[in-house]
């Protein structure tokens, strides 16, 4: 896609690059970091009824502040990481992408700079962009792993507004410790957004921990990735009420739909039924490690429900071989420090076998 030309648009969106990983439907799609497990027969008759009931008052504007979902979300926090959190100090939106925008939109914007460790997730600099932000990218070293001395030193040099960190990383899989997290909080007065898109998937501790003691921490959550339910675009963050209270100044009123409230809330309630998959998909992603190996490549060490593999010379190659034998994964390797690099993740007991047999076909 170029940029419509002749068209007044912004001078810092010119030459930028959209979002764009490839959709394409008749292949074994591993490329977007998705739960492979389709809902139910069961969930997709309570979600009929659940958004059938919603539709009789279609006509009315839907709850602006989301507040028995939220309560939903603050209850399975929780739950899930063992801090009692309340419905002020979450706030959701449609995908962590939009819950991330709207903390930019609050706390960077002209003037503001954000700052990420990359390789991370291609979306925090595009977000940046989308709000004026400006964005100051630091490569993360060759092993991929945050230390303090390195984090720290990037934020006294650069002095964002927002720091992103993300653990599980994408695409890398790798972990960001708490001490982490502490230390760029104490060394930054500006916004600390965690993002845990995939925290379902790993045994690490949730920074929603650290809350109490970190005032000006985020922790962003979303349901698309080990909840099954990319579709219903629903993502959430946990911080304080003031942080809470300072998102709504940018809001758009009544920016999630009924229909996706009353969607999130019925899969909220199939909690145990969605979060049982996540132990199939880890011993997919398992399978998928050992066999990598074994055919001479390399894996770097995953929390997540994806993988990092390679080293490839030439990549996009056995991007297109592997399409070529029907399994579609991601060519992240023109990306920051990720020359040679692949990214999979893992897909349902088939899906898991076909590529392993592509790439078996491929490196051969
Ligand atoms: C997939 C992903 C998200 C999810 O975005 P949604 O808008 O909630 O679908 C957020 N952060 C990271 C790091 C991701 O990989």
């Amino acid at each position: 896609m170029s940029l419509p030309t002749g068209l007044p648009v912004r001078d810092d969106l010119v030459g930028k690059k959209p979002y764009g990983a490839p959709q394409l439907l008749d292949v074994v799609r591993l490329n977007v970091n998705e739960n492979p497990h389709p809902p139910s027969a069961g969930l997709v008759a309570a979600l009929e009824k659940a958004v059938g009931e919603a539709a009789t008052t279609l006509n009315r504007y839907p709850d602006r502040d989301a507040v028995a979902l939220r309560a939903d979300l603050a209850a399975y926090l929780t739950r899930q990481t063992g801090v009692p959190l309340d419905v002020g100090q979450v706030w959701a939106a449609n995908g962590s992408n939009e819950v991330l925008q709207q903390v930019l939109q609050a706390f960077g914007g002209p003037g503001r700079t954000a700052l990420g460790f990359e390789p991370s997730y291609s979306m925090h600099p595009l977000l940046s962009a989308g709000t004026s932000t400006g964005w100051v990218a630091v490569q993360r070293p060759a092993d991929f792993v945050l230390t303090v001395e390195l984090a720290v030193a990037a934020v006294r040099e650069h002095r964002p507004d927002v720091v992103f960190l993300t653990t599980p990383n994408n695409p890398t899989g790798t972990e960001t410790t708490h001490d982490v997290v502490r230390a760029v909080h104490e060394a930054t007065s500006g916004m600390v957004v965690v993002d845990e898109a995939y925290a379902e998937f790993s045994d690490l501790p949730s920074a929603t921990t650290l809350l109490a003691e970190l005032p000006r921490l985020v922790v962003s959550r979303t349901m698309s990735k080990a909840f099954a339910m990319a579709g219903t675009r629903l993502g959430y963050l946990a911080a304080s009420a003031d942080v809470v209270d300072a998102l709504q100044l940018v809001r758009l009123p009544y920016h999630l739909s009924a229909l996706t409230q009353a969607a999130a809330r019925t899969a909220l309630a199939h909690e145990a039924e969605l979060l049982g998959t996540v132990e199939a998909v880890k011993a997919q992603r398992d399978r998928m490690v050992a066999e990598i190996e074994r055919l001479g490549l390399t894996v770097v060490p995953t929390q997540a429900n994806f993988l990092l593999f390679g080293p490839f010379g030439d990549p996009a190659r056995t991007w297109q071989a592997l399409l070529d034998e029907g399994v579609l994964v991601r060519d992240v390797s023109t990306g920051p420090g990720l020359a040679g690099w692949l990214r999979v993740n893992a897909g349902t007991v088939d899906e898991t076998t076909a590529f392993l047999r592509a790439l078996a076909t491929v490196v051969a």
